[in-house]
């Protein structure tokens, strides 16, 4: 094991193109200029506290031998353990997991969880391994994070192509490798598990249905009617479905999906279970879809539809297609899906962007409710789970919306000062070791 000290600085310069780093931090610095934040903690939270890199050896199903390089960074935990996802993704690396990790720190803490922020996940196209080789690579994975992660330390949870299964593999690992007394306690190392290996019920939909909300709580300041609204969604993954499901359940109607596979089209309507349906049958892809035309990917933020969800991957909405969105809302599913240059030009045109800390915020209250569910030994019921969810998405909703409108910001900022503001106020009460 490694373990990196970053120059978060240095390695800006060194990547090419805008990545995901250089869009956090702007905005992290933006927030920071607006709240006068105070100097020597702007200069903490710049920078992550601990990343952590692993090599680690895997025997394939061939009986050859794979190294994978693995990442768990560790941004800030002023407010509680670390919380954050894995993902299992060709782009996966200490750039991405930094950011993400540094999201994560702002997203828990403005949804008033005790939780700090973190990131990780394996470079890796998992489409290319079995199930089986899936699982060693994440049971050799857990045991070479070893400590680094623990159910009062740093819990993951699932992200871009972890599950359910890859939880319920890390935490029978985790739990595997403690002294036997120890065992059946960890099991909230990770969030996010199957429900009889102490998942919670509603957790698969958390992330979507928090998607949804935060589209009708806009659509009720604003008194817009969701009803007949067209929406189009970039990935039909865990997110992407379920904040499908929801808006079509309110009348919405889904006009667009583009997946990894591929982009299609239909103006009268894509049915979410039907698209589903497929999908299971079809390895998770929407390619091939009978219900629908096939479009070029490449203009797939310009179709027509009034709400936009990208809830994909990170840096997809850009300076290149910003100017052609015709929607008139964006709802941030995944994160970090909009880059710096491409919100200004959508705030320039009036379009408004619920940022992806306070939209897709769902997911990590989901998964604090299964924290605490398994820390006192207790079952939630899926009805509690959504009416605990609706009012905590709500009081963010309201924090944001009211922030940005005294403070004349937009919903990001707003956010963001929202997020760092607490995260100050904790250090000025505590002070600095030593
Ligand atoms: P997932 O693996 O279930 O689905 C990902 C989807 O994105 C798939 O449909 C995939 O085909 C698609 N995709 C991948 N590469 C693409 C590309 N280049 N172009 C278009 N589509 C592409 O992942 P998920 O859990 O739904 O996560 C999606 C996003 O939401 C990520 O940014 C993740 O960080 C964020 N998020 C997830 C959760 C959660 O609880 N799962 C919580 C908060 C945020």
């Amino acid at each position: 094991m490694t373990t990196v000290t970053s120059d978060l600085k240095k390695s800006a310069k060194k990547v090419p193109v805008r990545g995901m780093m250089d869009n956090v931090m702007e905005q992290f610095n933006s927030a920071a200029d607006h709240i006068n934040l105070h100097p020597n903690i702007r200069k903490i939270l710049s920078i992550t506290n601990n990343e952590i890199l692993v090599n680690f050896p895997v025997k394939m199903d061939n009986g050859e031998v794979e190294i994978f390089t693995g990442y768990r960074v560790q941004h800030n935990n002023a407010l509680g353990p670390y919380k954050g996802g894995l993902r299992y993704h060709p782009t996966v690396d200490l750039d991405a997991a930094r950011a993400l990790a540094m999201w994560m720190t702002w997203k828990t803490s403005l949804a008033g969880l005790p939780y700090g922020g973190g990131k990780g996940g394996i470079k890796i196209d998992p489409k290319k391994y079995s199930e089986s080789e899936l699982e060693r690579i994440t049971r050799r994975f857990t045991f070479a994070l070893a400590d680094n992660i623990g159910p009062e330390h740093d819990i993951p949870a699932p992200d871009v192509n972890t599950n359910s299964q890859t939880m319920a593999w890390i935490a029978d690992t985790y739990m595997s490798t403690r002294p036997p007394a120890e065992r059946t306690a960890n099991q909230h190392v990770v969030t996010g598990k199957p429900d009889a290996s102490g998942g919670l019920e509603g957790r698969d939909r958390a992330t979507g249905y928090g998607v949804y909300l935060t589209i009708k709580f806009w659509a009720e300041k604003t008194n817009v009617s969701l009803n007949g609204k067209k929406f189009i969604v970039q990935g039909f993954g865990n997110v992407g479905y379920w904040a499908s499901y929801f808006l079509e359940k309110d009348g919405a109607k889904l006009v667009a999906v583009q997946d990894a596979s591929g982009s299609i089209e239909n103006q009268n309507g894509i049915g979410v279970d039907e698209l589903f349906a497929h999908c299971q049958n079809n390895s998770g892809r929407i390619a091939d879809f009978a219900g629908s035309k096939t479009v070029d990917g490449n203009k797939f933020f310009a179709i027509d539809c009034d709400i936009c969800i990208p809830a994909a991957l990170g840096n997809q909405i850009t300076k290149e297609n910003a100017p052609d969105i015709k929607a008139k809302l964006i709802a941030e599913g995944a994160n970090g899906p909009t880059n710096v240059e491409g919100e200004k030009i959508l705030l320039d045109r009036g379009i408004t962007i619920i940022p992806d800390i306070l939209c897709n915020s769902g997911g990590v209250v989901g998964s604090y409710f299964e924290w605490l569910q398994n820390r006192n030994g207790e079952i939630w019921q899926l009805d509690e789970v959504m009416v605990k969810l609706d009012k905590k998405m709500k009081e963010s909703f309201n924090k944001v919306y009211d922030y940005s409108k005294t403070q004349k910001v937009d919903m990001r900022t707003a956010a963001f000062c929202i997020a760092i503001q607490r995260i100050e106020k904790a250090y000025i009460q505590r002070g600095i070791f030593p």
